[in-house]
């Protein structure tokens, strides 16, 4: 990929997602991901700051790009969507189980534990993303685990206080409501 492009992307991701960007960091990211096509870079690098109100880390970009390689099909126009879950993207972004014990301890904070992962969706569009690739295909990884609604959240967007209670309310009461309990590891 064009080193020019990597930064104007970058500079623009950083825009939207109202982050400071430093050079040590930059450097960082270029050599994650210097051997990527431009074109899959700035759609992975895109999407996630669409979806995540603070910049993306370098596994956040991987996933997307994971799950646009193994989109099944173009997405539907707006509002008519098959899966309103997933919005057809076959994928779902939820909240990592590490923020839940410093949820639990009132220790949370955003900017330290908010960490988010993404998994296949229940529906029939996340049935790609649960099989595993055949081989000698590009682009080989390995399956996404299935979205459990009992243990996992969907991530919201943009993530403000209010959201922050909600995953709160969750962790306490509905998770622990549910019938399981174990810890759910990605
Ligand atoms: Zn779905």
């Amino acid at each position: 990929m064009n080193e020019q492009i990597f930064k104007n992307e970058m500079a623009k991701a950083a825009v939207k997602t109202r982050c400071e960007l430093d050079p040590l960091t930059l450097a960082a990211y270029w050599e994650e991901f210097e051997n990527w096509d431009e074109a899959v870079f700035v759609q992975a690098l895109q999407l996630a700051s669409r979806e995540l109100n603070f910049f993306p880390t370098v596994s956040q970009i991987r996933q997307r790009r994971f799950a646009i390689d193994r989109q099944p099909s173009r997405p539907a126009a707006p509002g008519v969507y098959e899966c309103p879950q997933c919005r057809d993207r076959g994928y779902l972004e939820i909240y990592h189980p590490l923020g839940y014990q410093p949820i639990r301890d009132k220790t949370f904070a955003i900017s330290k534990h908010l960490r988010t992962v993404v998994v296949a969706c229940t529906c029939f569009k996340g049935e790609e993303m649960r099989k595993p690739i055949e081989p000698g295909k590009q682009n080989q990884c390995k399956p996404l685990i299935e979205f459990d609604s009992a243990v996992m959240k969907p991530v919201t967007t943009p993530i403000i206080s209010e959201q922050v209670e909600e995953l709160e309310n969750f962790v306490t009461n509905d998770w622990q409501s549910s019938s399981q309990r174990c810890e759910w590891i990605p």
